[in-house]
């Protein structure tokens, strides 16, 4: 979501025919788009406005601008704490980023811009600059309303706001047309979405954008457990461009850190909608994020996480340390709960360890199995690598001359990695000449 409202901004610059400037060249305007997540991304925000200080006292004239999840939480504290710093622009208003760029520079005047709408999100997107020429990310639902105890992500981005279907439809087919035939539905809880008009939810909604002509893959993220309904499996079930890839943050495998977290499903309710993904979809790869040192996380709660990535095997695994949000209600909890920062490290060494081995057993059995692969960019040995329909890296030994990066190539899996398969592209056979065997 931060990467498409960089692309959003970028594209609100171009049109006022503003163009890139290189890493050392002088620019004339530097947005900051800031992450929230976890503290040390936020601490980077300060360090790199210090860099940004220092080039402004010889260019009075250029503008910075700091935006997204810090810009929303921190408000004025940036402006106060960084004098130099022209505007805020919260997760919310993002869209007028080229209009506030153009004011100030014409007016001289500090703005604070950080509202956060409660309407259906409305986007020029014909407007936004696509990093990618294949593949492109659409919005459909912004902002969250769980709540869950350890995320600033409600603060940061507000209350769920769904985009009208037609207008998705509509960037689907303007993105097709344009040659970009992977898209990815983004929300905070894709599958929250319910459209204004008609109610209908994510499932339905995959369903309408597959049958756009000419996509060949549609991917969604990211799903909380506990909103999974039959439609979502349903579609789901209907194969292709759906790709069989579902994105699942667990964050934790025991029932009682999971009710600390206010997550709303316990690990039986998981372990099912899991269950019930495999039984629908043949061959689906299942990725998902862990929170390892919850405050109040005992050795026994954090056994029961292994044993739940043990049991549902996942693809990919995303597990990091917790690290207290301010704002947050975990944060609020004090610290006697805390995790000490060695048993943490300890723990999330170990999930991480128990992943790789899963993984590496995973990619192992997939030697011998033929995929489609869409061919994305080169590896740092020059070898092309493209990504599965059920989000698998792979890295394509004999690609030069066959494939290039935006191409769609059948390939063989002759090597499993924990991270990656290795593969190579079926030689057609040749045909013996007839005759004599002399
Ligand atoms: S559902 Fe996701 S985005 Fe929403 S509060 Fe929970 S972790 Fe944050």
């Amino acid at each position: 979501m931060n990467v498409l409202d960089g692309e959003r901004m970028s594209g609100q610059l171009d049109a006022r025919g503003y163009v890139p400037a290189g890493e050392d060249e002088d620019a004339d305007v530097v947005l900051l788009n800031t992450c929230a997540v976890r503290e040390k991304a936020e601490a980077k925000v300060y360090s790199a406005l210090g860099v940004l200080g220092r080039r402004k006292r010889e260019r009075p004239g250029m503008v910075i601008g700091v935006t997204g999840c810090v810009a929303q939480v921190e408000k004025d504290e940036i402006l106060e704490r960084a004098p130099f710093v022209d505007f805020v622009l919260g997760t919310g208003q993002i869209e007028r980023a080229g209009e506030i760029v153009e004011e100030i520079r014409r007016e001289r005047r500090r703005v604070l811009a950080i509202d956060l709408p409660k309407d259906s999100p409305v986007y020029r997107f014909e407007q936004i600059r696509r990093g990618s020429p294949f593949q492109s990310a659409v919005t459909v639902i912004e902002g969250c309303d769980q709540f869950c105890t350890f995320c600033i992500v409600p603060f940061t981005r507000g209350r769920e706001r769904s985009r009208r279907s037609a207008e998705i439809l509509q960037e689907v087919r303007a993105l097709v047309e344009g040659g970009r035939c992977e898209v990815m539905l983004l929300g905070q809880t894709v599958n929250a979405y319910e459209d204004p008009d008609e109610s209908f939810g994510l499932g339905e909604l995959l369903l309408r954008v597959s049958r756009v002509p000419g996509l060949k893959r549609l991917r969604f993220l990211t799903s909380h457990p506990s909103l999974v309904d039959d439609a979502l499996v349903d579609a789901m079930a209907a194969g292709t461009p759906i790709a069989p890839y579902l994105h699942l943050p667990a964050q934790s495998g025991s029932d009682r850190v999971l009710y600390r977290m206010k997550r709303r499903y316990d690990r039986t309710g998981y372990l099912a909608t899991v269950a019930r993904f495999r039984a629908a979809v043949p061959g689906i790869a299942l990725s998902s994020d862990f929170i390892v040192g919850f405050p109040g996380e005992t050795d026994a709660d954090f056994e029961e996480t292994l044993s739940l990535m043990r049991e549902a095997r996942f693809s990919n695994v995303f597990a990091f340390r917790y690290s207290a949000r301010p704002g947050t209600a975990s944060a609020r909890w004090g610290r006697e709960k805390e995790i000490p920062g060695d048993v943490a490290a300890e723990r999330l060494g170990r999930a991480l360890a128990l992943q790789e081995q899963i993984q590496s057993e995973i990619n192992r059995a997939l030697v011998g199995q033929r995929f489609e692969v869409l061919v994305e960019n080169r590896d740092r040995k020059g070898l092309l690598r493209g990504r599965t329909a059920c989000n698998r890296v792979v890295h394509i030994e004999n690609g030069d001359g066959v494939a290039a990066p935006g191409s769609y190539v059948e390939v063989d899996i002759c090597r499993g990695l924990p991270n990656s398969l290795i593969a190579r592209i079926p030689v057609p056979v040749t045909a013996m000449p007839e005759g004599p065997p002399w």
